[in-house]
């Protein structure tokens, strides 16, 4: 039985884990400009503390467990905590989002405990990616790619941040790219977070990408899942006629958010709860455990963070005067 209701009524199935604040990239919309203060070691929750929470939250309700990060692949031993988190009895899915840089390396050690992967990718130009994540990384991005296809996930989605001025003119590549990859590429409309030098200007809204999307492909909507986050559809080119293997959709959280059907914790590497992505709000869970509190102490704090959920996040402008945590440091 699902214990994991809200005040809302919204029924929680999903938790998201970040594993480490650190990473190998330094995408700009993610990490501040000023020198990031990595959380020490004993800070950050343990494999132990990781799996005990995992195994509370699967006991109230949760089905799809996510590991992210900062970067969940530079944490050591990742396979370890994957496979820890893959047998816990009871969850049907376990999925990695990822930059990829590593994931080549590291699929397999991985590939047997995770289900469903996130790859974050924002432009084809080597040029780009270096200005965007200062790390000349692209073509172990691509490989990274290609080899998690390779490898048969039941499901790989390929995520970008779209930037007016920076990369909306990649648009339709992307859309391209999924043209004989089965794969599903997903827009992301850019989100304000503590110091991310967020701008109106450089926001494209769902309606735009879609539009500039439909002026060379006919799109065909494919009906919502349980709790969408993205709009997605099945492309065929115009000019061709050619259906696509993959499909491409549009993650609209400032635009059009899906608050209504949110069904998503967050816990932060240091073993905060948070219960919205957009919200200050966070329940101090590490403490609990290192003082001694046993498992119904930790299930109290989940359902003290979903009672305090907020129905909805605030808006693009309210967001901005609000000092919360940089994304890297929330598990995106
Ligand atoms: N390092 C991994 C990666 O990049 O996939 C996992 C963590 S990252 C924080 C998770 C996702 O958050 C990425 O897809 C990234 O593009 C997205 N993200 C980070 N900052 C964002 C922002 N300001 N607006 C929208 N999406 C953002
Ligand atoms: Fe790292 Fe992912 Fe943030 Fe880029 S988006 S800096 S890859 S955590």
């Amino acid at each position: 039985m699902n214990t994991l209701i809200d005040r809302h009524g919204r029924k929680h199935t999903y938790l998201r884990i970040s594993v480490t604040d650190r990473c190998n990239l330094r995408c700009a919309y993610c990490m501040p400009e000023e020198e990031m203060i990595w959380k020490r070691r004993e800070e950050i929750l343990s494999f132990e503390e990781i799996i005990r929470i995992a195994g509370v939250a699967v006991s109230m309700g949760v089905e799809k467990i996510r590991v992210t990060g900062g970067e969940p692949l530079v944490r050591s031993d990742i396979e370890d905590l994957l496979a820890r988190l893959r047998a816990i009895p009871g969850l049907r899915s376990l999925a990695l989002t990822t930059n990829a840089v590593l994931l080549k390396r590291k699929l397999p050690a991985i590939r047997a405990s995770v289900d469903t992967i996130n790859i974050s990718l924002d432009t084809f130009s080597p040029e780009r990616f270096r200005e965007l994540t200062r790390r000349d990384a692209l073509a172990d991005v691509l490989e990274g790619i290609d080899a998690a296809i390779d490898a048969g996930f039941a499901s790989i989605k390929l995520n970008a941040v779209i930037l007016r001025g920076l990369n909306d003119d990649e648009l339709l590549d992307f859309v391209n790219y999924a043209a004989d990859r089965p794969i599903a590429v997903r827009f992301i409309e850019f989100m304000p977070f503590a110091g991310n030098a967020w701008n109106e200007r450089h926001c494209v809204t769902m309606g735009e990408m879609l539009g500039r999307i439909e002026e060379r492909f006919l799109l065909e909507r494919i009906p919502d899942g349980p709790s969408p986050i993205s709009r997605d559809y099945h492309v065929t080119d115009r000019q061709s006629g050619r259906r696509h293997a993959g499909t491409v959709g549009v993650i609209a959280s400032m635009s059009q958010p899906f608050c209504d059907s949110c069904s998503r914790l967050r816990l932060t590497a240091e073993g905060k709860v948070m219960p919205c992505l957009h919200s200050p709000l966070e329940f101090d869970l590490r403490s609990i455990l290192r003082s001694g509190g046993d498992d119904a102490a930790v299930a109290g704090l989940f359902l003290r963070a979903l009672d305090a959920k907020p129905k909805e996040h605030p808006s693009a402008g309210e967001l901005l005067e609000q000092s919360g945590r940089v994304m890297i440091q929330i598990g995106g």
